[in-house]
Order: structure tokens, then C-alpha cells, then sequence
């Protein structure tokens, strides 16, 4: 393509993404595709001559968008939020546009430098403490694909200090901590390092938090077991209900623990720390005296499209060490002077994406006191529905809201014989057969939930509204089949 097919071609897509915008609530959330849907209307092979745009674009409109579930609509409740923006999809076009592996600072100094600085600029907006700025040459902070990527390179940042403070430490004996509410990344990073891992209990009679004494417990029979824990990813902010482990008490009982890691990971909720209001609830200041490393993504609730999850950690030197492997051809004048950070040793690739720009667009278009505004409000959201629910017949809250999660469950009427769980899995078959809402389920400890994620940028009092009397209707007549 030149580039004036691409001007050309490029006014059309940025219409054809206006358009979808302007239509995005004329979707259904969910697809009505049946699975290899995609398959039967595409070739079973790329083309032997190169085709025209426009019949590709054609071809967009015609097989993607109907496959697409729409994560932006402002009925999508699951998982978590997505609110990706129009500011950050033309930071990614930008991003794309010039080719740039980034992995050096002199593979393209602007991609580092401006990483390091909005790194920092969003360090100050959560209001972490200055040992994480990279401003500051010994902690930093680095832009990774996801909150399981940054997980795993915490882990192994984490194994290499420990190794390195006791030499020959038997590598079979090495553990890492989570617990039952933490997140699938951490059980996910001990199989792919071939490492132990302990998932340790918690209950709904705690918050679903993690208690210093269970920490405690767990650490002194593993020690005398033989066994040598050395990380724990503790969560602000569970997938399942938002839990926020205690930590306070747990770094009061692992500051004792020799060369133990405490990664937090706060994929979703972290950006709630924007808030002022909210860092107390996220124990920020324990975790700005004591964490080793924090992530959350900005790709989640943050208004970044996917993917940019930001991690610092304290000790820069850490991740290097463990990270560092520079053939000749990597060798660089600034890089053995020391005096730039040299991206490709705080990452598992070598080539990262200059994904920066995004960041950079967005916190400029928004400023901090619009992001905060928007976090305030898929709070306030979130909250108008947990006390439809408090003041509901047919349902339940199961856990208090947090920030923009609620989990409730259906209300067993006396004298039913059916339980209240399967009562919560036959609503949550309804809802999930229904294309106009997106909701997901859990269990916290024995109990089914059902889980209510609010943060669409479009999604306002109305929609919260409809989706409560959406989910009270469906749960009224399920309720009535079974009295009947
Ligand atoms: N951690 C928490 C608490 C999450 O809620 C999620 C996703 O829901 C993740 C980690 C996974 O994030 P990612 O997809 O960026 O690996």
C-alpha cells in the first residue's frame, strides 16, 4: 500500500470505527455466532494475490463485528471492565505506525524515555512511594502485556534474589504463596517454572482476605518441612469479589522471613489508588514502606485498550539480575555505562511494543482529576446496585461491594427444597441466555455468586437500572416455577 492509499484507506477505517461507536448499544453485548462460525465463511487459505482493501474492510463489517462481544457496551458486567478509549486506540495506531522493538534505549530512545516518564507520572497518580519511580534509578517501573505476565517476572526476579542470598538452595524446594482467592497467574507462573506452589485457605468470616497468622502457619510448616517459600502474591482487589488481603499483617510476619517477596497484584482495583479516598482501604501505605513489587493494568479499568499492565518494583537490580543476558550484537555504549534503562532486561521478550504512547495519550486527554473522575464513577455505579440488591426480595449481597464489584446470590425462599446455590445457577443460566447482559459467575468458599463488574465509559444510572430489573424479572420468574 502507498501512503496515499493509506490516508485514503485510513480516513475509512477511523469512519468505520466511528461508526461502531455511534452503534455500539444497538449490539447485543454477546454474539448470537455458534462456535466455528468463522471458519465456514472465510477462505482456508491466505490468498495467492494480494486483494483490495476495500474488500477486506467489507469483510470486517461482515464476519468480525458479528462475532465480536462487546466489551465497551455499556450492559457488559463480566469479568471486569474494559473501558478502553478513543484516546488510547489512536495512541496504538501511532504506536503501530512506526515499527519499534524497543528493547535497547538506543533502539529508539523515545520509546524508553517516555515509558520511564509515564511510568512515573502514573506512580504519582496512585501515589506510590518515590523508591518505585524510575526517576529514581533504583526502583522502576515497566509497562508488561498483563498482570500474569508482570506476576511471572516477579517470580522469577524473586527466585534469582533468593538463590543468589543462599547459594546451592535446592530449586525443587522453593515455593510460592497464594492463596484460595488469588488470581489463576500465580498457580499459572508455578507451572510454567516447574516450582511448588501453596494455595493457603481463607474465609468469608475474614473478608476473604489473607491473615498474617495463616501466613505465619503456613511459612513455619513449610520451613520445618525442609521447603523454602520465597514469594507471596498477595492480591487488593480478588477477581472473585474484590477481597483485599491484609496487608498489614502480612508484612508484619513476613518482614521476619529472609528474603521473602511480597508482589501485590491489584490487576483490576489498582487504579482505584487515583482516589485518595480509596488508598487507606488498599493499605497503600504499607505497601509504599514494604512491597517489593505492585502491578496493576491500566488495560483493565484504567482506560488503556489492551494490553498495558504497569509493574514497579523496588529494586530494579533485582529484575536485572535475574533478566540480564546481553550477546555482543545486544551490547550498547549507554547500556555498559549504565546510565539508561535497557527495557529488554526487565521483560520476558526481547522486542516490546511502544506501548508508552497509549499511556501517555490518555493520561494527557484525561488528566488525572478525568481518570479519577471516571473511577469515581463506576464506584458510585457499582454502589446504586448494591443497594438495589440490599433492598431486594429475590436477591442477595454475599460479600459488601468493592469499588466497582458486586456479588450477590439469589434469596432462598422458606420452605423450598431447592438450595440456594442451585437457585444462583439456574438465574445465572437465564442471564447467560440472554445476549442483552454479561454477567459471570464464582464461588466464594461453598457458595455460587453471581459477579456484577461495572466501569464501561457508557454505561450510566439507566443501564444500572435495567440490568437490575433485568436480573430481579428473570429471578422473579424462576422463583415462581419452582413455587408452582
Ligand atoms: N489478577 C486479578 C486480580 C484479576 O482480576 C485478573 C483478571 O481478571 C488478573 C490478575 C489477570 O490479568 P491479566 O489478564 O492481565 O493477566
Amino acid at each position: 500500500m502507498d501512503v496515499e492509499s493509506f490516508r485514503k484507506a485510513g480516513y475509512q477505517a477511523i469512519d468505520s470505527i466511528c461508526d461502531f461507536h455511534y452503534n455500539l448499544h444497538n449490539h447485543n453485548v454477546f454474539s448470537a455466532v455458534e462456535p466455528g462460525y468463522l471458519r465456514k465463511a472465510l477462505p482456508d487459505h491466505a490468498p495467492e494475490h494480494g486483494e483490495h482493501f476495500q474488500d477486506i474492510t467489507e469483510d470486517y463489517q461482515k464476519h468480525i463485528i458479528p462475532g465480536l462481544t462487546i466489551w465497551q457496551h455499556p450492559s457488559f458486567f463480566a469479568y471486569f471492565p474494559t473501558p478502553g478509549t478513543l484516546e488510547a486506540t489512536l495512541g496504538d495506531l501511532v504506536a503501530s505506525s512506526i515499527s519499534n522493538p524497543g528493547f535497547n534505549w538506543d533502539s529508539s530512545p523515545a520509546s524508553t524515555e517516555l515509558e520511564a516518564l509515564v511510568m512515573d507520572w502514573s506512580a504519582k497518580l496512585f501515589g506510590l512511594d518515590k523508591a518505585f519511580y524510575n526517576e529514581n534509578n533504583t526502583g522502576g517501573g515497566v509497562i508488561q502485556t498483563t498482570a500474569s505476565e508482570s506476576a511471572l517476572v516477579m517470580v522469577v526476579a524473586a527466585r534469582s534474589r533468593y538463590t543468589r542470598t543462599y547459594p546451592g538452595t535446592d530449586l525443587n524446594k522453593l515455593v510460592i504463596y497464594v492463596t484460595t482467592q488469588t488470581h489463576s497467574l500465580g498457580v499459572k507462573a508455578a507451572l510454567i517454572l516447574g516450582l511448588r506452589v501453596r494455595v493457603i485457605d481463607v474465609h468469608l468470616k475474614d473478608g476473604l482476605s489473607l491473615r498474617g497468622c495463616a501466613l505465619q502457619q503456613a511459612y513455619e510448616e513449610d520451613k520445618e518441612a525442609g521447603l523454602h517459600p520465597f514469594i507471596l502474591i498477595a492480591t487488593v482487589g480478588t477477581t472473585s469479589s474484590g477481597a483485599i488481603d491484609n496487608i498489614p499483617e502480612i508484612f508484619t510476619v513476613a518482614r521476619n522471613f529472609p528474603s521473602f517477596w511480597v508482589h501485590i497484584d491489584a490487576a483490576w482495583a489498582g487504579v482505584a489508588l487515583s482516589c485518595p479516598e480509596h488508598r487507606d482501604i488498599c493499605h497503600l501505605d504499607e505497601i509504599n514502606r514494604f512491597a517489593d513489587s505492585f502491578c496493576t493494568n491500566f488495560h483493565k479499568w484504567g482506560l488503556v485498550n489492551h494490553d498495558c499492565s504497569a509493574l514497579w518494583v523496588r529494586d530494579r537490580k533485582c529484575l536485572i539480575d535475574a533478566l540480564d543476558i546481553t550477546p555482543e550484537f545486544l551490547k550498547t555504549k549507554e547500556g555498559e555505562q549504565g546510565t539508561v534503562i535497557d527495557y529488554r532486561n526487565w521483560h520476558l521478550g526481547l522486542s516490546r511494543r511502544f506501548r508508552s504512547l497509549k499511556l501517555w495519550f490518555v493520561l494527557r486527554c484525561y488528566g488525572a482529576e478525568g481518570f479519577r473522575e471516571h473511577i469515581r464513577k463506576g464506584i458510585r455505579l457499582n454502589d446504586r446496585f448494591a443497594t438495589l440488591v440490599g433492598s431486594s426480595k429475590e436477591l442477595a449481597l454475599v460479600t459488601a461491594p468493592s469499588f466497582s464489584l458486586s456479588v450477590f446470590c439469589v434469596r432462598a425462599p422458606e420452605g423450598v427444597t431447592v438450595s440456594q446455590n442451585e437457585l444462583t445457577l439456574d438465574l445465572h443460566t437465564r442471564l447467560s441466555a440472554r445476549k442483552d447482559i454479561a454477567i459471570t459467575k464464582t464461588y466464594l468458599n461453598d457458595i455460587l455468586c453471581i459477579r456484577f463488574a461495572v466501569g464501561a465509559a457508557r454505561t450510566e444510572e439507566k443501564h444500572i437500572d435495567a440490568a437490575f430489573e433485568l436480573i430481579t424479572s428473570e429471578a422473579r420468574q424462576l422463583l415462581a416455577s419452582i413455587s408452582s
